[in-house]
């Protein structure tokens, strides 16, 4: 592997100390697992600062010898986490971790970057509080790479992204600068909201140092149910009926059949084994409230002929049927060598048709189609595995996924982005429209060029 100069190691442990610089290959591999980017091939390093006053003079250094930053939380997107790029510095947040203040009569927080979603729940949990994004992810995420992501979760339906929780950030800037901006006042319409502008900005317009984020009370009761039904079908008619009952609960998954079978193969599950689809359902609030909830729900599942229906009391994001879930893409990826990754929208009473059709695309072609995701709203993970690269292999994925896509505007849906790994060669897939307008993509250069104009933070998957 290349090695950056000796001389920019050097200013790099005058700044954080040399016990925060990696440099030896081992070491920044071990970082990277899954990458598909030939890191021999990269002259980088990565950094552990401990204050803002370090990402400051890193960026300066950046500016200096033309490095290119790529910032890093806690690495837990795992394929999706930023690579390293040519002649680039890896800015690692995850030791500046604290909590700096729980303001219980505004019901706020203020932490550092680098301190994860378990970390603050754990620390509001003393104070009767709590954070509710529940990410995805099999290692919590740290908060600066859900700000950066905008990351919504397994709870979205009922409590939103990220987005809705940020009142304020501290960014340092292209400049070496710190722009503060955000306050604790929720209704922020004097000037534009930079600090919700920041967020979703993966990282590409600067390095979040910290974070004032709204909080809520803790519920006093949370209950999951994990329900298994022989098809698709009966769960979304349960999912509709659960709905119009007026309950929303907190989580609201599906998972199909193609992938409980790979976290059954992954995770040695026990599954039922006439099981087709499931559903997660989480409820949370007041304890008579979710109790009430919890009975009416499992009376629309029996009714709906669900074959089977377990209840945990009071879990914990660590229990296992949330670690089903989030093993969900592991699973899927370990069932074939190349796997592609595509995020839907679609409206949750046309999901049953969609699924439907996605499940005869799969036949017809003989590719894998793995399908979970959010139920409540609409919002959908799909798998799609080849056993190889051979021509007639990439043929057929090519024709499925040109019919996926179509199936999916057909019912009125939406494909948010398809990640496809470096090394899996797909053309482009016909007639997708462009996401956004020549005007869009011209102001969101503009943006980033306003907030760095000598392109010393990496462009991330921004589509510039
Ligand atoms: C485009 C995208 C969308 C995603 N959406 C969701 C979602 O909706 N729901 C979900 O559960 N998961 C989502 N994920 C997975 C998501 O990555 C994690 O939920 C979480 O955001 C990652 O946090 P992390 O600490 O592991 O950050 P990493 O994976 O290490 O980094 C994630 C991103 O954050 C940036 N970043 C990290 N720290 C900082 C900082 N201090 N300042 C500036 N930028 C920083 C990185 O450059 C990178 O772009 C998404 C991932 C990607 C790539």
């Amino acid at each position: 592997m290349k090695k950056l100069p000796s001389r920019i190691i050097e200013t790099l442990s005058e700044i954080v100390g040399r016990e925060n610089v990696i440099c030896e290959k081992e070491e920044l591999y071990s970082y990277f697992p899954e990458s598909s980017v030939a890191l021999e091939d990269l002259e980088f390093a990565m950094v552990f600062p401990r204050s803002e006053e370090e990402v400051s003079a890193l960026v300066t250094c950046a500016q200096e010898n033309g490095l290119c930053i790529v910032p890093r939380g806690a690495g837990s997107s795992r394929r999706a986490t930023p690579t390293p790029l040519e002649h680039s510095l890896v800015v690692n947040f995850i030791r500046m971790n604290r909590i700096i203040e729980i303001d219980e009569r505004n019901l706020m927080v203020r932490v550092e970057p680098g301190v994860t979603i378990a970390e603050i729940q754990s620390a509001l949990k003393e104070k009767n509080l709590w954070f509710p994004l529940e990410p995805d992810t099999i290692i919590s995420p740290t908060i600066g790479g859900c700000i950066a992501e905008n990351t919504d979760g397994l709870r979205a339906f009922k409590y939103g992204m990220t987005a809705d929780y940020v009142m304020g950030v501290r960014l340092v800037t292209a400049e070496g600068n710190v722009l503060s901006t955000g306050r604790k006042a929720i209704k922020d319409v004097a000037g534009y909201n930079l600090a919700k502008f920041i967020v979703g900005s993966q990282g590409t317009l600067g390095l979040i140092t910290e974070a004032l984020l709204e909080v809520v009370p803790l519920p006093g009761a949370r209950t999951l149910l994990v329900v298994y039904f022989p098809g698709t079908r009966l769960a979304a008619n349960t999912v509709s009926n659960i709905i119009a009952k007026n309950i929303i609960p907190s989580i609201l998954e599906f998972l199909d059949n193609t992938t409980l079978r790979a976290v059954e193969e992954y995770l040695d599950v026990g599954f039922p084994e006439d099981v087709g689809t499931m559903l997660l359902i989480e409820l949370d609030g007041h304890p008579e409230v979710v109790q009430d909830d919890a009975n009416t729900i499992r009376n629309i599942c029996e009714e709906q002929g669900a074959i089977g229906i377990k209840t945990y009391g009071a879990p914990e994001s660590a229990s296992q049927p949330y670690q089903w879930r989030k093993s969900a893409f592991s699973a899927l990826s370990s069932l074939r060598p190349f796997t592609l990754l595509m995020e839907i929208d679609c409206a949750p009473e046309r999901f049953a048709d969609l699924e439907e059709s996605i499940k005869n695309i799969s036949e017809i072609f003989n590719v894998m189609i793995g399908i979970f995701g959010n139920i409540g709203n609409g919002n959908f993970f799909l798998m799609i595995g080849a056993e190889n690269q051979n021509p007639e292999v990439l043929d057929r994925v090519n024709k499925a996924l040109d019919e996926v896509y179509r199936a999916i505007v057909d019912m009125g849906g939406t494909i948010l982005y398809l990640h496809s790994p470096g090394e899996m060669k797909l053309s482009k897939i016909q007639g997708v429209q462009p996401m956004f307008s020549e005007r869009e993509i011209e102001i969101m250069r503009q943006i980033k060029h306003t907030f760095d104009p000598e392109g010393v933070f990496h462009s991330g998957r921004l589509i510039l």
